[in-house]
């Protein structure tokens, strides 16, 4: 069997028995241990391929043509996947026969100020953003490191060597730790049906339809799309490739841990080129997010339905606005996307307390999300490469 047909078995296994024997939710360690083999090489793994990657696309030039290239396939697809959540929202009417028992009150966690944000991306210590896996800083850092290993000439080969060899033996490692993945997936899925039961899903049951429906609707219209038009890339030879990252992706609920396994595929099964891959895969692991701001749309509409508010133009332009924004500020992580809508509720002028409704689901959301948002990494790596200097066969 391959390995991506083992995780899929271990995916039907896992949510099966965790609906039928909930108590075996105690076996999510075993997802864990998963998630911190993987993480453990993600600092090592994102900075030596990208001083790669910098050096080997060389002149400046070129590196600022692709990261603009980058940034607006980020912003284009990122703006269609609210729409398409919105839309969807519209069709679905998730709040429609929704009844509003009590909630709570939440407490909105104030956006950040965008001057601290941009000044933040720049490291003071890179030890540091090593240390605390800070993706943006690392990719300054790398990016600076790489350009001056080239300046340098001769002079900067053994480092760029060491760095090579020491992305290679990150790459290999995270094939040896994906052998671990169909248990992972399998104690995972057991764990998230086992504390998520009928009962809590059912009177959410058409939000989660609409977000489903929105997220796959946008990878199959949009990556499809991008991947043939851009690359000439069968869309189901894109999805195979990224399978098991999807799986992993789906499982882990974080993009940044999920960016070895990504990076792997779409180096491996798609040929996209290293100093491309490198690139635009952490970049988009830490500000592309598609599915999240689906997410978004999609929640945003059907708070304002339950609780029975209509919503203006300007509304919407406000949900479309700061679900970007609020896209881009979530961490790569679990459930960082339902702290992030707090911020386009409140600028929406929604009651925050919606949130509560949704967030004992969060996770069920927060699957798709994540999976949506490293596939529109690996579509935007495909399609940079395909207009640089083309995917490698
Ligand atoms: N879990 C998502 C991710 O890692 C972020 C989110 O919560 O929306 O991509």
């Amino acid at each position: 069997m391959k390995l991506w047909q083992k995780v899929l078995v271990g995916f039907v296994i896992g949510t099966v028995l965790g609906l039928l024997f909930p108590q075996l939710a105690v076996l999510k360690p075993v997802g864990d241990l998963f998630i911190r083999l993987i993480k453990m090489l993600i600092a090592p793994m994102v900075f030596a391929s990208l001083v790669v990657g910098a050096s080997s696309i060389g002149d400046v030039r070129k590196l600022g043509r692709v990261g603009g290239k980058t940034l607006l396939y980020f912003m284009a697809t990122t703006a269609v996947a609210i729409l398409i959540g919105i839309v969807i929202a519209l069709i679905i009417q998730p709040g429609a026969g929704f009844i509003l028992t009590e909630v709570g009150e939440y407490e909105a966690t104030s956006a950040p100020n965008v001057i601290d944000v941009f000044l933040d991306m720049v490291p003071t210590n890179i030890l540091n953003s090593l240390a605390a896996d800070n993706m943006l800083q690392i990719i300054v850092s790398a990016l600076f490191i790489g350009i001056g290993a080239t300046v340098i000439g001769q002079k900067g080969k053994p480092f760029l060597s060491f760095c090579n060899s020491l992305a290679e033996i990150m790459y290999t490692i995270t094939g040896m730790v994906m052998e671990l993945a169909p248990y992972a997936a399998a104690a995972l899925m057991a764990w998230v049906t086992a504390i998520s039961g009928v009962e809590v899903l059912l009177p959410l049951a058409k939000a989660l339809i609409a977000v489903y429906i929105a997220n796959i609707l946008h990878a199959v219209i949009i990556y499809s799309g991008a991947v043939y038009f851009f690359a000439q890339m069968n869309p189901l030879h894109f999805f195979r490739g990224m399978f098991e990252a999807l799986a992993v992706a789906f499982t882990t609920c974080s993009s940044a841990a999920t960016l070895p396994v990504s990076m792997r595929n779409a180096q491996k099964n798609l040929g996209v080129p290293n100093e491309i891959s490198s690139f635009v895969q952490p970049l988009g692991a830490t500000i592309n997010m598609d599915g999240t701001a689906i997410y978004m749309g999609v929640s945003a509409y059907f708070i304002a339905q339950v609780y029975g508010i209509p919503l203006g133009p300007q509304q919407y332009l406000m949900i479309i606005l700061t679900a970007t924004l609020a896209s881009i500020g979530a961490a790569g992580v679990p459930g960082a996307g339902v702290i992030m809508l707090g911020m386009v509720l409140h600028a929406a002028g929604l009651p925050l307390d919606g949130i509560l409704l949704i967030a004992g689901v969060d996770r069920i959301f927060d699957m798709i999300r994540t999976s949506m948002n490293i596939l529109g990494d690996a579509a935007g790596a495909v399609v940079v490469a395909a207009t640089e200097d083309g995917l490698e066969t």
